[in-house]
């Protein structure tokens, strides 16, 4: 036992439950909202290359893929921030807007690493219910703001429900939000986002300089295990988080590996992947509600059974039939959308469980 001192919003910190992983056997391993298909050859091919080199320090900041994302979304690179993940910039924002007791509005339920990240900076998670459909409820968003707020995020399409914000909605956030208070908007699935209603933060960067988009290269690009996730944003607010960002966070092989997946080719591949995933969502979705399940929209790579108290004993079902979810416990199973075949086998696992 330790006498170190731990600080107490450490020691209560909920813990972060990651998505189950494969134990080798035949699973369908959905529970962590990847794509099912490898990286492509020529990132591949870039990582290769990149791993001779790694007895030298990478690039601080990132500076080449900073460069390329900029030129991607026609920004300047001090308006792109990248890091170790989404997850550890999250982190770095909070760190960097948050004092002792701030408050940050959240979407709740949202991505569970939001209310760690904004405990371990100290701060206090003001959690803002769903609406019944699994939306973000703007309004009652908007009017949790207190003069203690300093940041409010939102996931778009949200994690783990499925709905995404439309531009309407978007509109109406950041329009309702006080120019004091930063807006994160988490695009991490966005790629996969199929209704022309739905909005993209970036359009409203220009407009609102106390908004930062979050996406990341673990989703539609394929690279979850590679870490790295960038922000869009004001030069001020950028500026402010790579100072508190890790030194050298993205390492030489992901840099390399994500300035490979910018390029055109590879970009129009990521596209055809994601749209192809959104094909078998919108198949699985409509198989589902054809066995009679009432399912919110889905707009990224996964859908969201609210089976509430049962969320145990489907998740051990799914587990029996070989498919690997994501239990929320006593709230509900979230589940990727695999391959064709995978998908199969989640619409006769759900078949036959409505079946019992
Ligand atoms: N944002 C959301 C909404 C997510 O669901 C996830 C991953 N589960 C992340 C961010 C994390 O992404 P990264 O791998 O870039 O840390």
């Amino acid at each position: 036992m330790t006498s170190v001192h731990i600080r107490s919003a450490v020691q209560t910190l909920p813990a972060y439950v990651p998505g189950a992983r494969s134990t080798g056997e035949d699973v369908a391993k959905l529970s962590s909202n990847e794509l099912p298909y490898p990286p492509q050859q020529s990132v591949l091919a870039a990582l290769t290359d990149a791993a001779g080199g790694v007895n030298r320090y990478p690039e601080m900041t990132g500076d080449a893929l900073v460069e390329a994302l900029a030129r991607r979304y026609s920004v300047t690179p001090a308006q792109v921030v990248v890091g170790n993940g989404s997850v550890a910039l999250i982190q770095h924002i909070l760190d960097a807007v948050c004092d002792e007791g701030d408050d940050v509005v959240l979407p709740w339920r949202s991505f569970e690493a939001y209310p760690i990240c904004i405990a371990v900076a100290g701060a206090r998670a003001v959690k803002v219910p769903l609406t019944a459909d699994g939306r973000h409820d703007v309004p009652a968003m908007i009017d949790a703001i207190t003069p203690r707020t300093r940041a409010l995020l939102a996931c778009t399409p949200n994690n783990p429900t499925g709905p995404a914000l439309t531009s309407a909605e978007l509109a109406a956030l950041v329009e309702g939000v006080p120019e004091r208070v930063l807006v994160v908007v988490d695009e991490a699935y966005l790629d996969f986002v199929t209704d022309p209603e739905v909005g993209d933060a970036l359009t409203l960067l220009e407009e609102h300089p106390n908004l930062l988009v979050s996406r990341t290269f673990s989703k539609a690009h394929a690279l979850a295990g590679l870490r790295v996730g960038y922000l869009v944003g004001e030069s001020g607010i950028i500026s402010a988080i790579r100072s508190v960002a890790t030194p050298f966070g993205v390492n030489l092989p992901a840099q390399a590996a994500a300035i490979a997946a910018l390029e055109p080719e590879a970009l129009a591949k990521t596209a055809r992947r994601a749209a192809a995933v959104a094909t078998e969502r919108d198949r699985v979705l409509a198989g589902l509600r054809e066995q009679g399940w009432q399912l919110p929209d889905a707009e990224g790579n996964f859908y969201w059974l609210a089976v509430g108290e049962q969320t145990a004993a489907l998740a051990e079902h799914l587990r029996a039939a070989g498919i690997l979810a994501r239990p929320f416990a006593g709230e509900g199973v979230r589940i990727s959308v695999g391959t064709p075949a995978e998908n199969d086998r989640v619409l006769a696992a759900t078949a036959a469980w409505r079946a019992r």
